[in-house]
């Protein structure tokens, strides 16, 4: 019965690992995906530095337009004087006054198109990093796509190669058992067995199993199940040295290997 039981225990390792390599492919897209979010961020980044960019390049536009046209009143004003359009003192005092205003007027355009023309270009610096920092993390993403992509390969042939092997292993246990195994690892989602600690406790439940069972484990000669969660009990501490104790009463004689029966 030991012989059975360690080959339900490397059944459950083989059925363990295939479901967990069929999770990791399944995570694969998902994990394509969580890759891809930090060159989303930076494009992101990138889009929204390229609005403002040409939103300032618009800005200093037309504000070299209005610098324009404020140039061209002021250009007008002053060919008032040279045609003598101006006749009277009074006018002329008139005429200063306005001409000294529409020089203050573009006075502040030329401030205001300085301004715009330094946020242009820190915009412009920023944007060129942005770039930059949009291919590095394309870069990355590709590596990492074609990784994650590449070990689905891996993953399938592993995966070939343990469908096989679990059929040579299930092919060795005990029909009975097998079912038993099979009924327990669906309804205790792929454990259908599970440890027995020294302190005696049931590694899946963590609840205590009775000394006698815990000897019986022990010894392996029959299957016994955890009372709590049903599942199938191996034991996990020192291997039991199985020696013959003549001092011993008959019914403590340990034997290795008894007749296999199945419950
Ligand atoms: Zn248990």
């Amino acid at each position: 019965m030991k012989q059975h039981l360690e080959r339900l225990i490397a059944l459950q390792e083989a059925d363990l690992r295939l479901e967990e390599i069929a999770e990791r492919k399944r995570r694969i897209p998902e994990m394509v995906e969580a890759a891809r979010q930090p060159l989303l961020t930076a494009q992101a980044t990138r889009d929204s530095l390229k609005q403002e960019l040409d939103k300032l390049t618009k800005d200093r536009k037309t504000c070299e337009q209005d610098l324009a046209a404020q140039e061209q009143t002021i250009s007008k004003l002053q060919d008032r004087t040279t045609k003598g359009e101006i006749k009277t003192n009074r006018e002329y005092q008139a005429h200063l006054v306005e001409v000294e205003l529409a020089k203050k007027k573009k006075g502040e355009i030329e401030e205001q198109l300085l301004i715009l023309m330094d946020q242009v270009d820190t915009r412009k610096k920023d944007l060129a990093q942005a770039e930059a920092a949009v291919k590095e993390a394309d870069k990355r993403f590709a590596a990492e796509k074609a990784s994650l992509e590449g070990s689905v390969g891996a993953l399938d042939e592993e995966l070939a190669a343990l469908k096989q092997k679990r059929e040579a292993m299930v092919a060795a246990i005990e029909p009975t058992l097998l079912r038993t195994y099979e009924k327990l690892r669906r309804s205790k989602k792929g454990h259908a067995l599970a440890g027995v600690n020294k302190d005696g406790t049931c590694m899946a439940c963590r609840l205590h199993v009775q000394p006698q069972v815990v000897a019986e484990v022990k010894r392996a000669a029959t299957i016994h199940t955890c009372e709590h969660c049903q599942r199938i009990l191996y034991w996990t501490g020192e291997p039991v040295q199985i020696i013959p104790q003549p001092e011993r009463k008959g019914d403590e004689v340990e034997v290795e290997e008894t007749a296999e029966t199945t419950e």
